[in-house]
């Protein structure tokens, strides 16, 4: 394939602690950063784990002798009301910077309250990309799913509980200084939350394999991204104590973290941000039940590299037409989705055809659209949308 000529700024935290018992060394990074009293960011269940990753980040704290405060009232799809919530026990308590403990929800809440609490009050006015003119106080990310990357990524997304559209700011300044991925966290994730994040993974390796925005630093982290998934994410479903599977699937979503983080993703993620807004359905779920509709609709922008994309998730494309072999790259798709255990259509999450008018419209306009490598229009979004709603 042809590759322009291309200049781009790469983009990832400092430093990442990765492996099994990293979580120990949080309270030494903490005070090597300065932090005297940082707000955790996390949920009630998290906080209530025994020996859980919120427990073991206070304990190693406590050891270092730093200081904290605790906000436990993180939700999935996280809404402007959590960000204001931690805003505000920030300031009343004198905080100085941010810790969150979680998955993508516990991060994104604690990126749009840093947002917030340096770039202005309306993050609504801040929806797009680089659209921050202030630096967020120090933040760590303590990743407890694999997972979204939001660990590593500049992307902070939100609902607005008012108008339920979720949208993303995305800005260098988002990035954690410092991000955890410590796998024996994740141990204890029921299967159903591990196919989820797990499928978020995987279509996070695949949107920027396919992207406009592709470079051969992010392909080779998307073609190992998927290589792993293929071999972890099914184990890690059947058998949530497999280390050696929870340790590849942080691998992944590390490496699909970093690529998307730069090469961007597309329409299913555009389209998921609206289910996940409308219906309050979770993300990995939203992501998983579009992707094959999506990318059947994306073949003809690219059909070798969807050839390709059936190689490198083992399908034997020998002595097929690249049409046929790109074909096999959806077959492939669905099949990891059954196998973890997602459902068929979008209508078992709540979808309904009346709204895929006005979701075909936001998704367009959502910041992760426009690195799609086919350019669609709202009528073409809506026969996605059907092809997911009516899918058997
Ligand atoms: P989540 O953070 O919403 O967590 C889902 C549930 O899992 C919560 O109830 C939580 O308590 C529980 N949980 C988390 N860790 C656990 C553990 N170790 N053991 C047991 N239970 C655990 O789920 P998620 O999929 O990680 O995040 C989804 C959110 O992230 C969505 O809002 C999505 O839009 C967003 N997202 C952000 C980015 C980004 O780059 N910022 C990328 C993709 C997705």
């Amino acid at each position: 394939s042809v590759m322009a000529e291309r200049s781009y700024d790469f983009l990832m935290p400092s430093v990442n602690f990765f492996g099994p018992g990293v979580i120990e060394k949080i309270g030494d990074r903490a005070k090597m950063l300065g932090m005297k009293k940082p707000v955790i960011v996390t949920d009630k269940f998290l906080e209530g784990l025994k020996d859980g990753a919120v427990q073991q980040t206070l304990a190693s704290l406590d050891k270092a002798g730093v200081d904290y405060v605790v906000y436990n009232n993180v939700e999935p799809n996280p809404k402007i009301r959590n960000i204001k919530e931690v805003k505000k026990l920030y300031e009343e308590s004198g905080a100085d910077s941010i810790i969150t403990v979680g998955g993508g929800s516990a991060h994104d809440t604690g990126k749009g309250a840093g947002i917030i609490l340096t770039n202005g009050d309306d993050i609504t006015k801040l929806a797009g990309i680089e659209t921050l003119d202030k630096a967020l106080p120090p933040l760590i990310a303590v990743n407890t799913t694999a997972g979204t990357g939001s660990e590593l990524t500049r992307h902070a997304v939100i609902t607005n509980e008012e108008t339920h559209l979720k949208f993303v700011v995305v800005s260098w300044r988002n990035i954690p200084l410092v991000s955890f991925n410590d796998p024996t966290l994740m141990l204890d994730v029921p299967a159903g939350l591990t196919a989820a994040t797990g499928m978020d993974a995987f279509v996070q390796s695949i949107e920027p394999y396919v992207s406009v925005d592709h470079n051969p630093i992010t392909d080779s982290q998307c073609i190992e991204a998927i290589k792993l998934i293929e071999t972890s994410l099914r184990e890690a479903v059947a058998n949530g104590h497999n280390l050696e599977a929870r340790t590849k699937m942080v691998e992944a979503e590390m490496l699909a973290g970093m690529a998307f983080n730069n090469a961007n993703l597309g329409y299913v993620h555009a389209m998921a941000h609206q289910l996940g807004g409308q219906y309050d359905a979770p993300h990995g779920v939203c992501c998983a039940l579009l992707l094959p509709y999506v990318e059947e609709y994306n073949i003809v922008a690219d059909p070798e590299r969807f050839a390709e994309l059936a190689k490198i998730m083992g399908e034997n494309t020998d002595g097929l037409s690249t049409r046929d072999a790109a074909e096999l790259s959806i077959k492939a798709m669905k099949q990891m989705s059954q196998d973890v255990g997602i459902p068929k259509s979008i209508k078992e999450i709540g979808a309904k055809p009346e709204d895929f008018e006005l979701m075909a419209e936001n998704a367009l306009k959502d910041g992760n659209a426009f690195s799609n490598p086919r350019k669609g229009t709202k009528e073409d979004i809506i026969k996605i949308f059907q092809a997911a709603y009516d899918a058997k």
